[in-house]
């Protein structure tokens, strides 16, 4: 599904003179691609060409300058694509211009009609076309092509920050938990891994309080299993628990989490001075993770999290 939607940018104004904000955009684009502004769009009649642009080549024969002509056109609000009609004299506006190529930057998509013009004269120009497509998978995958789609496509852009959240910038150093086995960054992962919390097997329930040994995390499978044998093989009496760092790092399930160690806490809960620095380690990394709006697919996660039985009782004020 495509995430930014074209029609942000308003339609092109040619009776007020104003410049395009399209046109505008074509360019920021453009110089983010790396490519060296000449020509910059102007009022008024634009001879058919909207931008003038340079990007440097490396070949064998050492440097050379490639000069392209740029025409845009703006249909998102029609929806309609790019047709030879829209786009003509190709070769005649690129030749007048001293450029040797040609730039369609278009927010709709190239007709077949216009792409068959286009593999017509490639022998003697190049092309290249910047379509919805394109300029969209562009710009969302660095820091600065996000930018420069925040600063066009505000509205798709914040619904699309919500649904691929980034931790927050709350402390000097960027957040961290280290799988306990391997050592690799499980934060960077897609799966998060687990945390087991390990405690003590209670012989008398009604006047021994719980007692929590050790907290780890691990990657989820190997690790965690090799973790575990290792913990039963070396210390007997022990049991435990688990969680999906990925739901932990949910903003309610995270809260839920916090408050019912409160209330275990307040039960008389004991935990060791290891695993209890271990807790606020955890809790202090995942933290960044957890400042920001549910994306929609936690929303779904969320509600049947709560449909199972141990997380009943809303925020956990009473378990
Ligand atoms: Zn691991």
């Amino acid at each position: 599904m495509p995430v930014l939607d074209f029609k942000e940018i308003p339609e092109a104004h040619k009776a007020t003179g104003l410049q395009d904000t399209f046109e505008l955009f074509a360019r920021d684009f453009l110089s983010f691609m790396g490519y060296k502004i000449i020509s910059h769009p102007d009022r008024g009649a634009d001879g058919g060409a909207d931008l003038i642009v340079e990007k440097k080549r490396t070949g064998v024969g050492g440097e050379t300058v490639v000069r392209w002509l740029v025409s845009c056109k703006h249909k998102a609000h029609s929806g309609s694509s790019v047709s030879p009609t829209d786009d003509g004299n190709i070769l005649d506006r690129v030749s007048s211009k001293k450029c040797c190529g040609f730039i369609g930057f278009y927010s709709t998509l190239s007709s077949s009609g216009l792409s068959g013009v286009l593999e017509g004269i490639k022998d003697r120009i190049e092309f290249q076309i910047y379509d919805r497509e394109r300029i969209e998978k562009e710009l969302l995958h660095s820091a600065r092509g996000l930018e420069v789609a925040e600063r066009y496509f505000p509205i798709s852009l914040a619904a699309w920050k919500t649904n691929n959240p980034e931790p927050a910038k709350i402390f000097a150093d960027e957040p961290s938990l280290k799988c306990k086995v391997c050592s690799k960054e499980l934060l960077d992962k897609d799966d998060k891994g687990v945390i087991t919390l390990w405690q003590r097997i209670r012989t008398d329930y009604e006047n021994e309080p719980e007692y929590f040994e050790h907290i780890f995390w691990t990657c989820r499978g190997n690790c965690d299993r090799a973790l575990s044998q290792n913990i039963r093989s070396k210390a007997k009496g022990l049991t435990d628990g688990w969680e999906d760092i990925a739901d932990v790092m949910m903003p309610t399930v995270f809260i839920k989490w916090a408050i019912s160690i409160l209330n275990e806490l307040h039960r008389g809960t004991i935990y060791s001075d290891e695993a209890f620095n271990q807790l606020k380690e955890f809790l202090l990394n995942i933290y960044p993770f957890v400042c920001r709006h549910l994306t929609d697919k936690e929303k779904e996660r969320v509600q049947s999290l709560m449909m199972i039985p141990s997380y009943l009782g809303g925020l956990g004020y009473e378990g």
